[in-house]
């Protein structure tokens, strides 16, 4: 039985941004089933996780963080979520304000984190065999580990989730925040900057991302991000494992978020599509297609695409409702072509995982025409809802949706592959043509039905990581 320690920026339940949130929340649940592995997950401990979680948490150590000249004190928290170990770092300079991310000083305050974690490895319950850090808020804790100890017995791993975010600073910041030896500086240095998330690539033992095509795809400069060069020269110790979902939490014969619960019965789904039809002030109708979007409103997703032909679908009989938050050009953008088109769109501009549940399950397509996606849990969630993914081939939407086909009857959702507007609105409009057609429709549903994306096989290729990982380290010690 391996111990493993998650490093990690956010978890379901306790507070999320998005997908992230759901991999660290359940994934942990799934490794632990498989007898082979025993996960905990830190975290920091935000102002924003609510009472209710941090009434029964248990203050288990105190400890001293140095960053530079600056001393703080982080206090150890622990918590029991559902047989998982989660452990909170507590500090209210650093954590105590609203929200997650987006703070001037985000590189300091994961730099005082990750550093507060390895001050914290001392008083856990259990010492871990593998740390397993997620994305840069993360990936130092990998580097101080190899860097810190003089005979590092922890095996490291980190995983991608998205490269395009990278914890960079001002080189300054290797001296006076991080605060090692000049030797080191080269591991945590890219392009003139601190990289956290190349810092973490450089010294990990192993490196993972969250699809087997985005682990090919980021080997190559359009993908890479500028880290294509070190990517390439540690793809032998680079794989993809496909993300999965809660499907306990992410169920629609049991989801309480529901207006009905319902399982493979159309007419049930459609007593959804009418609740959110009349929440939105849509005309409710059960002869006209509804389209969802539910995402952060960036450009990775794509939405310079949706917004170019937008107009130009909803001349057909349409619905379609857009739940985000984001870049301010897109709300402005969606807000306006709804204004529009009053009677066929609407957009919330809102982050709330009740809404976006029951949009899910009244949807009978879901649009992600992402421009790059590591893996994608939303096309996912759809799925689970029997609501048809649209999406663009790339990373994960590649790996899960595959292109529904007519004449064999084969495929899960709509795919496109160049990142082009009119070929969205191609099969947004091939889409609503087969909406139309009962035969056509009815095999499209039946598919949406027979596969769900459990963390199970994943679950074992993450041990199965962290076998080699130890099995190598016992190895070294028998050879020395
Ligand atoms: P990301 O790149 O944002 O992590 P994913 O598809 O991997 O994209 O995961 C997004 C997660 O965030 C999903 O669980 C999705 O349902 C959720 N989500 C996105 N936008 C919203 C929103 N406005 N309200 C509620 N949940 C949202």
């Amino acid at each position: 039985m391996y111990n493993v320690l998650f490093v990690g920026s956010e978890a379901t339940p306790f507070i999320k941004t998005g997908g992230l949130a759901d991999v660290i929340g359940s994934l942990p649940k799934a490794i632990n089933e498989t007898g082979d592995a025993e996960v905990s997950v830190i975290l920091p401990l935000y102002r924003d996780i609510k009472e209710t979680w941090r009434k029964d948490m248990q203050t288990i150590a105190s400890v001293e963080v140095s960053l530079g000249w600056r001393q703080h004190q982080a206090n150890l928290l622990t918590y029991v979520f559902e047989g998982v170990r989660f452990y909170f770092i507590e500090n209210d300079f650093y954590f105590g304000r609203d929200g997650i991310y987006g703070y001037m000083d985000d590189g300091e305050r994961f730099v005082f984190f990750n550093k507060a974690v390895l001050e914290c490895l001392p008083h856990l319950y259990q010492q871990p065999d593998v740390l397993h850090a997620h994305d840069w808020h993360a990936a130092l804790s990998v580097a101080l580990l190899k860097t810190f100890q003089s005979a590092p017995s922890i095996k490291t791993v980190l995983t991608i989730h998205n490269l395009k975010f990278q914890g960079k600073m001002e080189h300054d910041a290797f001296f006076d925040l991080i605060n090692l030896p000049p030797k080191h500086f080269s591991g945590f240095e890219w392009d003139g900057m601190v990289n956290c998330l190349k810092a973490g690539l450089f010294h990990a033992d192993h490196i993972t991302t969250v699809s087997p095509s985005y682990a090919e795809e980021i080997k190559t400069s359009y993908f890479g991000e500028g880290l294509d060069p070190i990517l390439l020269e540690r793809a032998n110790d680079l794989s993809g494992i496909l993300n999965g979902i809660d499907t306990e939490s992410y169920n629609s014969a049991t989801d309480d978020a529901l207006y009905t619960h319902f399982q493979y019965h159309p007419t049930l789904k459609q007593a959804n599509k009418r609740f959110i039809q009349e929440k939105f002030g849509l005309p409710v109708r059960d002869d006209v297609p509804l389209y969802a979007v539910i995402s952060r409103l960036t450009e990775q997703k794509g939405f310079h695409l949706l917004t170019r032909v937008a107009s130009e679908f909803l001349e057909q009989d349409v619905q379609l409702v857009v739940l985000g938050t984001g870049e301010s050009r897109f709300e402005h953008d969606f807000t306006q072509i709804a204004e529009a088109n009053p009677t066929k769109m609407v957009t919330k501009l809102m982050f709330d995982e009740q809404v976006a549940r029951q949009l899910y399950a009244a949807a009978d397509f879901f649009i992600m025409p992402s421009k790059f996606e590591p893996c994608g849990l939303a096309q996912l969630i759809a799925l689970q809802y029997k609501t048809a993914p649209i999406v663009r081939e790339t990373g994960g939407l590649k790996d899960t949706v595959q292109p529904f086909n007519e004449y064999d009857g084969s495929g899960n959702g709509f795919c496109f592959s160049n990142y082009n507007a009119h070929d969205l609105l191609n099969v947004l409009r091939y889409s609503f043509d087969v909406y139309h057609d009962c035969n056509r429709f009815s095999k499209l549903y039946d598919n949406l039905t027979g596969h769900s994306f459990t963390w199970f096989t994943s679950a074992k290729s993450y041990v199965d990581v962290y076998k080699s990982l130890c099995r190598a380290e016992s190895y070294e010690l028998v050879l020395a």
